[in-house]
């Protein structure tokens, strides 16, 4: 249950006065539905108003306040504007021009021959100056003085940010004093404010203490819940789980581990055989052979008489590591199955059977392996795999399934920081694949612009005619999940209507079926192409696919073009990704895409991203939600969090249960950030 005191912070955005179901919407794309959001909802930046005495003394492109009186009101016919023409105190005369409705409140606000305040920014129009939808207009100098320094926050449509900065006026109004939970030499030291005071100053101005101090807290919180999980686990029993090798003997594979794979499952073996549960994290990239270190971890568990599930994000994924671990596993003799949201009726009802009575060993499937209506008979191993696409929350949920706590793997082939990889994953031990099977191929990178796009087509057909697939990633179009499908919808048809009928489109809004029908067709070789929204991401393996093109290439983040390009590079043939750049990229952009051809080091790539876009696209990297973290910014994060790391490791070994005056301060933050789950250890013992 959540502490009292922080009741009013959660209560709805719609206890906020002007906030109806209107304006839900638009406030729920960025996030906020509780108080607590729009607190946190910081200014992007803060727009200084120069005091104009008269227009002489603006620029174009300015923003300013001055004192205009009315003349005249002009109302032009059909489409045109509504402009209001004023003058200075010197005489000179500007337009202030509305459009569409906001005419109503020009006639209301502006009547002629009365002095108004005004704030905006001062533009120029042919000859002529004006202000297009002044910020403010006030009849006391007093109201608009106050506006000299005013945010500007991240808006969607249907607000502006007067509305946005008066639902953050209403918030802040009658803020809770809340106990402190830093450290006081910590918060000494940096010269931070008290929470509260941190709130309003953050939004007041430039304020880097009251920004780091707020980042601070979110950082904390997620230490210190990391921290909880990881001392929970610890004192929790879990199987010792000791293979005799009778069926990892039997493996017959076409390779030799590689020493870091090797590695990976000595650890993992040390692990399983310990009897508090194994908490690990597989990190490696794209195509460096986590599938097959997780096999041999579940057949540790089945070689000790237990059983193994695979969690898999989605239906796809799942499919094929069932296919690949069937494959195998064949000689072995152990009995998988493959268990999604999709399986009904007899085929299910055997399954579930065969779970209880233990006939079957491994289960792969989607998070359907973890309904209450699945029970095992002795689960004692859960893999899952790309964690990043679960939240910790989750993983606590699924790993409370056996009698005992299951030893949990999970993997990642998002390549992050080692910043990054603490904020995510600092409350698990992390083996690292950094070494790729021998006989990889380097992938052949080129970024062309996106004039060359026929080009490009007549490339594709080439490519066909050797009897080698490809894939044509679609351009991303931020923020807007129907624009993206759109895109890929028309590129799909031009295309097909190009190259013929063996093109298949998969997105995401696709049904499992069709979706499956489609990566079937591509994977068997039946089509050559296949288009695609960024769902192709993770996990999909297709050999014979060998060139990758990647429309507006300069959207993606680094991670996620390097996860891309890991689809091709996986056959004998040599291949090729493009990418295409649009014809506006930052320079940023362009420093990223050359170094996608510098490098094919995803750990490289990682650190180097985050390097480049500490820079000043921190805003990207919030939405595109590659970081756990709302308030912190990448540069916080890397800066704070190591001190946050340090802080929640002594609170925790002072004080486990948190039941200091400090600890029970830390205990709100923890409901604060909604890292409640870590609490709730706390009680669970
Ligand atoms: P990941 O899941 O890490 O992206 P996979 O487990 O899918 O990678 O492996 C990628 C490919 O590499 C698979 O075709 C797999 O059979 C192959 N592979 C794995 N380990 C080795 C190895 N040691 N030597 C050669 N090939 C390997
Ligand atoms: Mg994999």
């Amino acid at each position: 249950m959540r502490p009292e005191i922080l009741n009013p912070l959660f209560a709805d955005m719609e206890s906020l006065d002007g906030v109806g179901p209107k304006l839900r919407k638009p406030l729920a794309k960025l996030g906020l539905t509780r108080l607590r959001d729009v607190l946190y909802h910081l200014p992007d930046r803060f727009v200084q108003r120069h005091v104009a005495a008269t227009l002489d003394d603006a620029t174009v492109g300015e923003q300013i306040i001055i004192a205009l009186t009315p003349t005249e009101h002009k109302a032009s016919g059909g489409r045109g504007p509504y402009r209001v023409m004023a003058q200075d105190e010197a005489g000179n005369i500007c337009a202030l021009t509305y459009f569409g409705r906001a005419s109503y409140t020009a006639k209301k606000q502006l009547p002629v021959g009365e002095k108004r305040w005004v704030a905006g920014r001062l533009d120029q129009y042919g000859q002529m100056l004006q202000l297009v939808h002044p910020d403010h207009v006030a009849s006391e100098s007093s109201d608009v003085m106050g506006k000299r320094m005013e945010p500007v926050y991240p808006l969607a449509e249907g607000l502006t940010q007067p509305r946005m900065g008066g639902l953050v006026a209403q918030a802040r109004a009658d803020l809770p004093e809340l106990p402190e939970w830093i450290e006081p030499g910590v918060k000494q030291k940096h010269g931070w404010p008290d929470w509260n005071e941190a709130v309003l100053r953050a939004h007041k101005a430039e304020d880097a203490a009251a920004r780091d101090r707020l980042a601070y807290d979110e950082l904390l919180a997620n230490s210190l819940a990391l921290m909880l999980v990881r001392a929970d686990n610890r004192q929790r029993r879990g199987q010792m789980l000791q293979g005799d090798g009778h069926l990892r003997d039997k493996l017959q594979l076409p390779f030799a581990l590689t020493g870091a794979q090797q590695r990976s499952i000595d650890e993992i073996a040390g692990d399983l055989a310990q009897a508090s549960p194994m908490l690990r994290l597989l990190q490696g990239d794209v195509g460096s052979g986590k599938t097959v270190v997780a096999l041999e971890a579940l057949l540790i568990a089945v070689e000790a008489g237990a059983q193994g599930a695979m969690l898999a994000p989605t239906e796809i994924l799942a499919r094929q590591h069932f296919e690949t671990l069937r494959k195998m596993a064949k000689p072995t003799g152990v009995e998988i199955a493959l268990l999604t949201g999709r399986d009904k009726g007899r085929q299910r009802e055997s399954i579930l059977m065969g779970l209880v009575d233990g006939s079957i060993d491994i289960v792969v499937g989607t998070h359907a392996i973890f309904q209450d209506a699945v029970q095992y008979r002795n689960l004692a191993l859960v893999v899952i795999d790309e964690q990043h696409r679960f939240g910790v929350g989750q993983r606590l949920m699924l790993t409370k399934k056996g009698r005992v706590t299951p030893h949990c793997l999970a993997t990642t082939a998002t390549p992050i920081p080692r910043t990054l990889t603490l904020a995510e994953y600092g409350e698990m031990d992390v083996s690292r694949l950094d070494e790729l099977p021998p006989g990889r191929q380097a992938i052949d990178t080129r970024v062309i612009s996106t004039e060359r796009f026929a080009d490009v087509v007549a490339g594709l057909e080439r490519h066909f005619a050797t009897g080698q697939q490809a894939y044509w990633v679609c351009p991303m179009v931020h923020e807007n999940e129907n624009a993206d499908l759109a895109a890929a919808e028309e590129r799909y048809k031009g295309l097909k209507a190009r190259l013929g009928d063996d093109v298949v489109l998969v997105h995401g809004q696709m049904k499992g079926d069709e979706k499956d029908a489609a990566m079937a067709r591509f994977s068997a070789g039946e089509a050559k192409l296949l288009v695609a929204t960024t769902v192709i991401e993770v996990g999909v393996d297709v050999p014979n696919a060998t060139l990758m093109v990647i429309e507006q290439a300069e959207r993606f983040g680094l991670a996620q073009l390097h996860q891309l390009r890991g689809r091709v590079g996986r056959g004998s043939e040599k291949s090729v990704c493009l990418l295409m750049r649009g014809e506006q990229v930052s320079e940023t952009g362009r420093q990223r895409l050359a170094l996608m051809r510098e490098t094919q080091d995803g750990f490289r790539l990682a650190e180097e991203d985050l390097r480049l876009r500490g820079g000043g696209e921190l805003l990207g990297t919030r939405q595109s939600g590659d970081s756990p973290f709302n308030v912190a910014d990448l540069e916080q994060i890397q800066r704070l969090l190591p001190v946050a790391h340090d802080d929640a490791r002594l609170l925790v070994e002072r004080d486990g249960g948190l039941d200091s005056d400090r600890g029970t301060a830390a205990r709100l933050l923890l409901y604060l950030f909604e890292r409640d789950w870590g609490v709730q250890l706390l009680r669970g013992g």
